[in-house]
C-alpha cells in the first residue's frame, strides 16, 4: 500500500505559510509528527514547517511572528487566526551531557534536518510545493511495519538526548507500534541516561505517556526496559514484594493495573501508580499469619509528596495526588454524606469524583469484575451534593458571628468561632438545618450550656481511617 498525504487535510493557515515561503523562493516542508499522523490517517495535534529561510527571513515575511525558540531557529507565525511553527533546517552538534546540543547550525537541505530527528517515522518530510515526500531513513517502510526505529545508530541517538528513550515508549504505545529490536536493546542499555535529564523534561514526558490509551502497555515497556526504575526508583521495591492478589505476582503489577484502570488524567493515573507504595514500609505479619498494611495510605501519601516534589509537580498537583492516595482506603460502603460534604469542601467536586475513580480502578486491579454498586452510589451522591450545593463553607451559614454574639449576649472571642464551627458541623451533617431559626435555636441551646460542650464533634475522626 502506498501511503498518501491529502493536502486538503492541511489547515488553511498552514498551507498559507507554505505558499508565502515558496513565493519568496524558499523551501517549505511539513515535518515531524504532523506528516506521520496524516500518513496514518490520524489528525495531527500540531503542524511544523521546516524551511531553508533563516529565522529573521521568516520574521520579515509575516506581519505577526513570535520568536519562540530563536536560539534554535523556531518562529511562531500567527496567520489567519492560527499559529504555525516554522523552523529553519538545522544540524545539531556536540551533545555534551545527554540533554541538549551545545551548538546548532543552520542547514540548506532538508536531508540534514531529517538526520537529526529521533525516529524514522518522525523523519519524513512533505514538500509543500511539489507534494513529494522526502524519506531518506525509510520511515514509510517503518510506518507500514508499525515500527519505532531510531534514525541512525540508536545507542548514539539515546546518548545524545536521553529523552528520546521515553519518546520511543510513548510513540510506540500511542500508535500501537513495536519498538524495533536494535532500538529496544539500546533502550535497555541506555536507560540510565534519563538520570541526567532535568526533572521538568522527565515529568512532562512521563505525563504524556500516562495519557496514552494503552497506558498498561506503555508502563509495561517502561518497566521491561528499566526506564521506569530510573525515573521512579521507589517502584523497584514494589517489584520485589508480593502483591497477594490473583494474577499479579508483585505489588508493581497491581500498581500498573490500577493506573491503567483510571480515566486518562495523567495526575490521577500517577496517583494510581503510586497509591500502594506505603505498603512496603507498613507491611506486618499478624499472629494468625495474615499480612497487614496498617496506615499504608498515609505512608503512601507521604512518599507521593516526596516523589512529586522531586519531579517538580506544582504544589496543587502534589496535594491533590497525595490527597487521593491518603483517602483511597476511606471510601467504603458505609461512608457518610457528611464525610463526602466535608471532603468536597476541603477539595472540590472533581477531586472527589476522581477519588471514586481511583477506588474503582483499585478494586478492578484487585480482581473485582464489572460494576461496583457502592462506588456508583457514592459517585451519584457526590453529584447530588454538588447539585444541591450542600458543601457549604462556614461563611455561607444562614447566620454569622454577629448573630451569635447578639443572640447569646457575648462579645467577640474564641467562643464565637467555636459555636460557628459547631453549627457548620451540624449543617454538613444535615443541610436542612441551615436556616436562621434552626441555627439560632442551636446556638442558644449551646450558649446556655444545655448541651454537650462544643468540641466533641461526632464523626470528626471519619477522615482518619
Ligand atoms: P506529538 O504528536 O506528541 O506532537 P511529535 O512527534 O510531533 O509528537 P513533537 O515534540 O511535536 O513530537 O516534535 C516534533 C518533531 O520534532 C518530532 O516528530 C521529531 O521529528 C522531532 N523531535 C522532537 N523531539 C526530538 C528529540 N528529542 N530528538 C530528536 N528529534 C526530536
Ligand atoms: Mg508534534
Amino acid at each position: 500500500m502506498t501511503r498518501r498525504l491529502d493536502p486538503q487535510k492541511i489547515p488553511p493557515p498552514v498551507r498559507k505559510v507554505g505558499e508565502v515561503l515558496a513565493s519568496h523562493g524558499f523551501q517549505a516542508y511539513l515535518v515531524g509528527g504532523s506528516v506521520r499522523d496524516m500518513l496514518l490517517g490520524d489528525a495531527p495535534n500540531d503542524f511544523d514547517i521546516a524551511t531553508d529561510a533563516r529565522p529573521w527571513e521568516v520574521a520579515a515575511l509575516f506581519p505577526h511572528t513570535i520568536p519562540v525558540g530563536a536560539a534554535f531557529g523556531s518562529v511562531l507565525v500567527e496567520i489567519e487566526g492560527g499559529f504555525v511553527d516554522v523552523t529553519t533546517f538545522r544540524k545539531e552538534h556536540d551533545y555534551v551531557d545527554g540533554r541538549r546540543p551545545s551548538r546548532v547550525e543552520y542547514a540548506d537541505a532538508i536531508e540534514d534536518d531529517l538526520a537529526r530527528r529521533d525516529f524514522t517515522v518522525n523523519a519524513i518530510a512533505w514538500d509543500m510545493a511539489s507534494g513529494r515526500l522526502a524519506d531518506p531513513h525509510g520511515g514509510l517502510d517503518d510506518l507500514e511495519a508499525c515500527l519505532i526505529r531510531a534514525v541512525g545508530d540508536p545507542v548514539e541517538r539515546f546518548r545524545e538526548d536521553a529523552l528520546r528513550t521515553l519518546r520511543a515508549v510513548r510513540l510506540a504505545a500511542r500508535l500501537s507500534f513495536d519498538i524495533e529490536l536494535d532500538t529496544w536493546r539500546a533502550l535497555e542499555t541506555e536507560a540510565q541516561g534519563v538520570r541526567r535529564l532535568s526533572a521538568e523534561r522527565v515529568r512532562d514526558e512521563l505525563f504524556k505517556i500516562l495519557e496514552v490509551d494503552d497506558v498498561q502497555r506503555a508502563l509495561g515497556m517502561l518497566r521491561e526496559s528499566g526506564l521506569l526504575f530510573e525515573i521512579l526508583p521507589e517502584l523497584k521495591e514494589a517489584d520485589r514484594v508480593a502483591s497477594f492478589k490473583p494474577g499479579q505476582p508483585t505489588l508493581l503489577d497491581h500498581l500498573i493495573l490500577t493506573a491503567a484502570g483510571c480515566p486518562p488524567d495523567p495526575l490521577l493515573r500517577f496517583a494510581g501508580l503510586l497509591h500502594d507504595l506505603g505498603k512496603i514500609s507498613t507491611r506486618a505479619i499478624r499472629a494468625d499469619g495474615r499480612v497487614t498494611y496498617h496506615g499504608h495510605a498515609r505512608a503512601g501519601a507521604e512518599l507521593a509528596r516526596r516523589i512529586g516534589t522531586r519531579l517538580r509537580l506544582s504544589k496543587r498537583e502534589i496535594e491533590r495526588m497525595a490527597g487521593w492516595i491518603e483517602r483511597h482506603m476511606s471510601v467504603d460502603p458505609s461512608i457518610s454524606a457528611k464525610t463526602l460534604r466535608r471532603w468536597m469542601l476541603a477539595w472540590d467536586k472533581e477531586w472527589l469524583i476522581d477519588l471514586v475513580h481511583l477506588c474503582r480502578a483499585d478494586a478492578w486491579a484487585s480482581g473485582w469484575q464489572g460494576e461496583i454498586p457502592y462506588l456508583d452510589r457514592v459517585q451519584q451522591e457526590v453529584e447530588e451534593i454538588h447539585r444541591r450545593g450542600e458543601a457549604l463553607p462556614v461563611r455561607r451559614l444562614a447566620i454569622d458571628g454577629h448573630d451569635v454574639m447578639r443572640e447569646l449576649g457575648i462579645g467577640p472571642g474564641p467562643r464565637v468561632g467555636e459555636i460557628l464551627s459547631r453549627l457548620h458541623e451540624a449543617v454538613l451533617e444535615d443541610p436542612a438545618k441551615n436556616t436562621r431559626e434552626a441555627l439560632l435555636q442551636m446556638a442558644r441551646a449551646w450558649g446556655t450550656g444545655k448541651d454537650a460542650e462544643p468540641g466533641d464533634r461526632e464523626g470528626e475522626n471519619a477522615d482518619e481511617r
